[in-house]
């Protein structure tokens, strides 16, 4: 069996749908199982819904919300006729007038905590695929719609969940069997707890549903579809020249999804790597073109592409307790472990510590802590530049080549080396789109 996963642009509305519809149906004795996102934009028009409610903002909910019941009733015009229309409207007016009343609720209370957060935005990965799953029933595609919220099972930390894996594999191998010439529809990035209160697993959490459940039922093979041609040696909306990879290795990819390239969730290779499916990234306007194969390891070293991720705060921890202590380390990642607050780059010297974290909404209570150990400071606005490649520390040469490249942008710091895939550096925000067109530049353009 093959899973194949579209993205929110892949299915942005009936055309796309129907285009999605295609590859899956060339595709029908491979027996999919394919996993879509919401619609477009959806989930972040639904995110505005769930931070209007908090604020008690009735009028510009009830718009949004006509907006989405329109959209979404507009587009299954466009796909379904008779029978099988009516019953597409029918589930969609159901799930609508579900929503209303939550967030009508929500908006007398003006709150809005994770787990309603995270019953708002699972409609939209409902509504696309009850689009998906009529349409194809439209075309004569032999289809089961699935509610991955019976299937994907999670802890109770809500907008952020984590996977119960061993529960949710039965209860996928159980719902799901895949055969030849039978579509399966579901849901991306929804779940729900041993409660089966609905949870989220976190933004851009379709790629990872795709793998669990592609692990799961031990695909052949997971395919990411998505707006681009490929995993691209760095974002195409900053470097217009970027170039497609045909093949890159789970660990760089990994790095890469991990330090910002959107093409992919940070957790999507872990439950392929461990069962070792192959996962492809392809693009679903332009489905001819090989796209990339995330495989087990690649031939080629050094440089593979460019990740950033901008919104870095920086923390500096220094005290002379440090000079020739043991522990000091232990207590300050006990502090950010308490806060759930994870640390990206880590650089020390004697008497003191940098670490960079992108989550900051404890950073006061952090902060506050780390003031009993040292003197704290923290910057914000910083990016974190990730060159991502095999062995680039072996290459001293290439180092120096791109720290020239970085000429006056100030380099914060610096880690190489602890993984053999990445050498990162962090920058000011404000210089992180001319540092990688200079890095890009001379790594990837300058040799054409
Ligand atoms: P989807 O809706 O299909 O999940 P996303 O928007 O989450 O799509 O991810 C695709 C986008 O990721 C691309 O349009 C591109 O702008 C961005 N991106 C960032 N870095 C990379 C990269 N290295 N290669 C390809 N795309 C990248
Ligand atoms: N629809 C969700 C989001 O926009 C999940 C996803 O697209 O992967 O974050
Ligand atoms: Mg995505």
């Amino acid at each position: 069996m093959i899973v194949m996963k579209f993205g929110g642009t892949s299915v942005r509305d009936m055309e796309w749908i129907n285009k999605a519809l295609d590859i899956a149906a060339d595709k029908l004795n491979s027996a999919p199982l394919l996993i879509a996102s919401a619609m477009g934009k959806t989930t972040d028009k639904l995110q505005n819904i769930a931070f209007c409610a908090e604020k008690g903002e009735k009028e510009s909910i009830e718009k949004a919300l006509d907006e989405l019941n329109d959209f979404h009733i507009n587009e299954a015009k466009k796909g379904m006729s008779g029978k099988n229309l009516d019953e597409c409207i029918e589930k969609i007016n159901k799930y609508l007038f579900e929503l209303k009343s939550i967030v009508k609720g929500l908006t007398v209370l003006r709150e809005c905590t994770g787990r309603s957060n995270d019953a708002i935005l699972s409609f939209g990965e409902l509504l696309s695929t009850t689009l998906i799953a009529h349409r194809a029933i439209e075309r004569g595609i032999n289809t089961q719609w699935i509610d991955s919220r019976n299937i994907i099972k999670t802890n109770d930390h809500f907008t952020e969940a984590e996977l119960l894996e061993e529960m949710s594999n039965q209860l996928i191998t159980k719902a799901i069997q895949p055969q030849a010439n039978k579509l399966f529809v579901a849901q991306g990035f929804i779940g729900s707890n041993i409660n089966q209160i609905t949870t989220t697993l976190g933004r851009g959490g379709s790629d990872y549903s795709a793998a669990i459940m592609g692990a799961a039922l031990s695909a052949r093979e997971i395919q990411i579809w998505t707006d681009v041609d490929g995993i691209l040696t760095t974002d195409p909306r900053v470097v217009s020249k970027a170039q497609v990879l045909d093949s890159i290795s789970y660990k760089e990819a990994a790095e890469l999804a991990y330090f910002g390239a959107k093409v992919i969730h940070p957790s999507t290779i872990q439950p392929a790597i461990t069962k070792e499916i192959p996962v492809v990234v392809k693009n679903t306007g332009n489905p001819e073109f090989p796209g990339t194969h995330i495989i087990t390891k690649t031939e080629r070293q050094g440089l593979k592409a460019i990740a950033f991720k901008n919104n870095i705060t920086v923390i500096n921890i220094s005290s002379y307790r440090m000079l020739l202590a043991y522990g000091f380390l232990r207590r300050i990642f006990e502090i950010f472990e308490k806060y759930k607050t994870p640390v990206d780059l880590i650089s020390t010297s004697e008497v003191s510590v940098s670490v960079t974290i992108d989550k900051t909404s404890e950073l006061g209570k952090i902060s506050d802590e780390l003031k009993k150990i040292g003197n704290v400071q923290w910057e914000n606005k910083k990016a974190i530049i990730c060159l991502v490649g095999q062995e680039l520390w072996k290459d001293s040469l290439f180092i120096s080549k791109a720290f020239s490249q970085l000429g006056s942008i100030p380099v914060r710091m610096v880690t190489l080396g602890s993984s053999d895939t990445n050498l990162s550096f962090v920058v000011p925000e404000e210089n992180t789109n001319e540092a990688v067109q200079k890095l890009h530049k001379c790594f990837f353009e300058d040799n054409e």
